[in-house]
């Protein structure tokens, strides 16, 4: 079975997030009155492997994890391990904010997880506590250090703040001049929440604009390894690329491929939606079994919505959407 919607894109990418608590509280994530979700409700792994098992069987083989913290999550090591054991073909990276895992690195290595995507806002320790209300710089720096010696490709994740983290680009700049990985920029979305305004959005193309004073850059072409939503630039003479995610300013929404399931067994078709559909209650009912799971994610995909029509039709302060980062996984 393959996965398209109405517009005929297909979808091959799940994003499962395994948690919605964090050790962290990134400003532009968390929203004031947030909620955890109550732990009954969370699924448990046996349940997400389920989920997984489905959806290798519907060709999706693009397999993000990501939380919350997903490394915050119990037995989390064990889930990676069976995940690897019943579907070693999958493309599987975990979306991690890297501040509890450098041990855990060449047991990372030792499952098969070659690409870890590293949250990381500043290269400033003063910022990063004040970004994330924490002080873990160094644990994250020695996290991406221990990736690259071990061979598990990096892709660092900055959330683009005018404000915050703009004075240090040229700094992010050479980051990724001295070091093989990838450092990809993302529009700050709007959440609607007073601790982070729109007033810091800082776009792209701006980004990209006072880049070039830092690096000659040049545009890489896209291919089959390089089809994600960022665009991509090699830093001459550098070690590593500079990429930029756009989905504000500029969306990919026509390219979309993908579909995200909560933690608590909610799958979203689109980030910009918060209409979902609950797998949870299905896998839970003993009467329902995998082929009400199947139509009802191969229904939900087919509805797929363009996000842009929601974000234009965003009023004032309102935020991209109306469920906090954290508790989809971004
Ligand atoms: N804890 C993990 C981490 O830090 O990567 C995974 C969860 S986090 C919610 C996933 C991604 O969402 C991160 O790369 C984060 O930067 C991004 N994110 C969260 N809120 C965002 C926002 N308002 N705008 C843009 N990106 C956001």
């Amino acid at each position: 079975m393959v996965l398209q919607d109405k517009l005929g894109r297909r979808v091959n990418y799940l994003r499962l997030s395994v948690t919605d608590r964090c050790n962290l509280r990134c400003m532009y994530c968390v929203t004031k009155d947030f909620k955890y979700i109550p732990h009954p409700d969370i699924l448990r792994y046996e349940e997400m492997l389920r989920l997984i098992d489905l959806a290798a069987g519907m060709n999706i083989n693009k397999l993000r994890l990501t939380g919350g913290e997903p490394f915050a999550r119990k037995g989390f090591m064990g889930f990676i391990d069976n995940i690897m054991a019943r579907h070693g073909e999958m493309d599987l990276r975990i979306t991690t904010n890297a501040t509890m895992i450098e041990p855990l690195v060449p047991d990372l290595k030792r499952l098969g997880v070659k690409r870890l995507n590293i949250s990381l806002d500043t290269l400033d320790r003063q910022t990063f506590k004040e970004v994330t209300g924490r002080d873990h710089l160094k644990d994250v720096l020695a996290t991406i250090e221990a990736c690259l010696s071990h061979g598990i490709r990096v892709k660092i994740n900055a959330v683009a703040m005018k404000g915050i983290n703009d004075r240090e680009l040229g700094d992010f700049i050479n980051f990724a001049r001295n070091n093989p990985l990838d450092l990809r920029f993302i529009e700050f979305m709007p959440m609607g929440d007073e601790t982070l305004s729109d007033s810091r959005f800082w776009s792209a193309d701006d980004i990209l604009r006072q880049a070039s004073k830092f690096a000659n850059l040049i545009q890489v072409k896209r291919t089959s390894e390089n089809r994600g939503p960022a665009r991509m630039y090699a830093i001459e003479g550098g070690k590593g690329r500079l990429g930029l995610i756009s989905p504000v300013s500029s969306h990919f929404c026509a390219t979309c491929n993908r579909l995200r399931i909560t933690s608590d067994g909610h799958l979203r078709t689109c980030l910009f939606s918060d209409h979902t559909y609950n797998l949870r209650g299905i896998m839970r009912n003993p009467k329902l079994g995998d082929d009400m799971l199947r139509k009802v994610i191969a229904a939900a995909t087919r509805d797929k919505p363009l996000g842009y029509h929601l974000l234009e039709s965003r009023k004032g302060c309102e935020g991209v959407c109306e469920t906090q980062m954290s508790a989809i996984g971004g």
